[in-house]
């Protein structure tokens, strides 16, 4: 498999799917720890992802070009507090992995993704935000050996990042909307970390659900 803009391209067409088949759970966690709109935020993201692929030159392109695509879409235009962190997340891999997606550009880019996040949101781990997604993906990819390739390196981020999941659903929100809830929203998982999880396990496949990443394992 080559891992160029071909792969970048079908993770985040993937990744589109992903959030339209999960749409529903999102917005039910969104619910009962937020306002409601992360879910419909998040399908307003992939659909302008998949429109600007769409809008993409045919032919052969390196992988960060689908990436960047991808980046410009939530920051240009998705609302809602997690649209602009999404597209800084993507931003930041688009920018490490220019020279060539490996399992060492997705680790700088994922870290320089979580610090962009923390930059711009002040969430630190504990906080029950996407940083508690990013941040385990991140350590978990800087520990990998070089050779490993890229499509297991996302494999591992994305187990990683829904452990980081599961971990949010017994803390309490000091950040965003969910934090004004507090202990209402004890028991239930941050969306934006969701997403996360969802953005990196998509390189792999395609989501049908989100139950089986929530039981412990
Ligand atoms: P809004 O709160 O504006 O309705 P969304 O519903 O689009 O935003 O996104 C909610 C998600 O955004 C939360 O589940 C959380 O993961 C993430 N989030 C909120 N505030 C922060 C923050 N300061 N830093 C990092 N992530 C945050
Ligand atoms: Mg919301």
């Amino acid at each position: 498999m080559d891992f160029d803009g071909r792969f970048t391209e079908e993770w985040m067409r993937r990744f589109a799917t992903s959030v339209s088949a999960t749409e529903r759970e999102l917005t039910a966690f969104d619910q009962q720890a937020g306002d409601g709109d992360f879910g419909a935020n998040l399908r307003t993201g992939t659909g302008c992802v998949v429109a600007a692929l769409d809008r993409l030159p045919p032919g052969r392109r390196t992988a960060d070009g689908p990436l960047r695509a991808a980046a410009t879409a939530f920051l240009d235009e998705v609302g809602g507090t997690s649209g602009p962190l999404f597209g800084l997340v993507l931003q930041e891999l688009a920018v490490a992995v220019g020279p060539g997606l490996t399992a060492a550009t997705l680790a700088t880019g994922v870290t320089e993704g979580l610090a962009a996040v923390q930059r711009v949101g002040e969430a630190q781990p504990g906080d029950k935000t996407l940083v508690d997604a990013l941040d385990p993906a991140a350590r978990a990819l800087r520990g990998l050996a070089p050779d490993v390739r890229p499509d297991e390196a996302l494999a591992v981020a994305a187990d990683a990042a829904f452990a980081g999941v599961r971990g949010t659903m017994s803390q309490r929100a000091r950040r965003g909307r969910a934090s004004y809830l507090g202990e209402r929203a004890s028991g239930v998982p941050d969306p934006g970390a969701l997403g996360v999880g969802v953005l990196f396990a998509s390189a792999g496949r395609h989501l049908t659900g989100l139950a089986e990443f929530l039981r412990e394992r």
